[in-house]
């Protein structure tokens, strides 16, 4: 049986004082829902205090990015070794570091093996463009990028999937249930392809891609769906709460 995962990606926002004023928010109704992982994923500079603040409950932490070196001379990166102390998890790939940092497939493996190598969880996201959806090759591109991000890899722990179409990230235009089951579908049988049966029915798959309150249940009452990776509406406690006790609900 696989545990449902919320992670909120923050992306960049909130201060460190803001971050603070959202967890509270949420802090104790979030750390009484059961049967979720629920991830917070802030800005860097936010893990501290967070992690301070989340002490002793059942939420757990994430970073956003990783530079795949572990030290040395990288002015303003953060490597894995930096992190590690602070948080479970670190998302990897997300379409907006492709398009906005020219992360390519190689670079995208290079920090999946930086951070498995110190035993934290990467959140893996692959998706489509629009107009390779539109095209047809949406499971062409999947089986391409989940190839080159676990290229040379040979064990998954604790790896986590976000199958993030990235037509639908921050667009209000989230793909249907039936649409990313049958995706995430075809995602887990490539991953059984690489890495045997087993692995890919214990792997969590996750969607994102515009997901609020309002069609969180849509996806959650999907098979295949783990649950969800939230950008935008992460950042209102009210939606966020919303969605993780939508997902204990429907999973119980
Ligand atoms: C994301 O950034 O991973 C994301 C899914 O964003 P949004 O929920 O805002 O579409």
């Amino acid at each position: 049986m696989r545990v449902p995962l919320i992670a909120g990606n923050w992306k960049m926002n909130t201060t460190v004082s803001e971050a603070i004023e959202l967890v509270n928010k949420m802090r104790s109704e979030l750390d009484e829902i059961g049967n979720v992982d629920k991830v917070l994923c802030p800005p860097f500079v936010s893990l501290s205090a967070i992690r301070e603040l989340i002490r002793g409950s059942s939420i757990k932490l994430g970073a956003q990015n990783i530079y795949f070196e572990e030290k040395g001379a990288y002015t303003g990166e953060i490597s894995s070794l930096m992190i590690a102390d602070l948080c479970e998890f670190v998302i990897i790939g997300h379409s907006e570091r492709r398009q906005y940092f020219g992360e390519t497939g190689e670079i995208v493996n290079k920090k999946i093996k930086a951070v498995l190598a110190l035993r934290l969880k990467p959140i893996l996201c692959i998706g489509e463009k629009l107009e390779e959806n539109e095209t047809g090759k949406t499971r062409e591109m999947l089986t391409e990028q989940l190839g080159s991000s676990l290229s040379g890899i040979d064990n998954l722990d604790g790896l986590i999937i976000a199958y993030e179409p990235i037509w639908a990230i921050g667009t209000g235009r989230a793909a249907t249930g039936k649409q990313a089951n049958e995706t995430i579908s075809f995602i887990r049988l490539n991953t059984a392809k690489l890495y045997g049966k087993e692995i890919a029915q214990d792997t969590q798959i996750l969607y994102g891609g515009s997901v609020t309150a309002d069609n969180a249940s849509e996806f959650m009452n999907q098979p295949e769906i783990d649950g969800a990776l939230v950008g935008g509406a992460s950042l209102k406690a009210g939606q966020f709460l919303s969605i993780v006790k939508q997902t204990s609900k429907i999973r119980r």
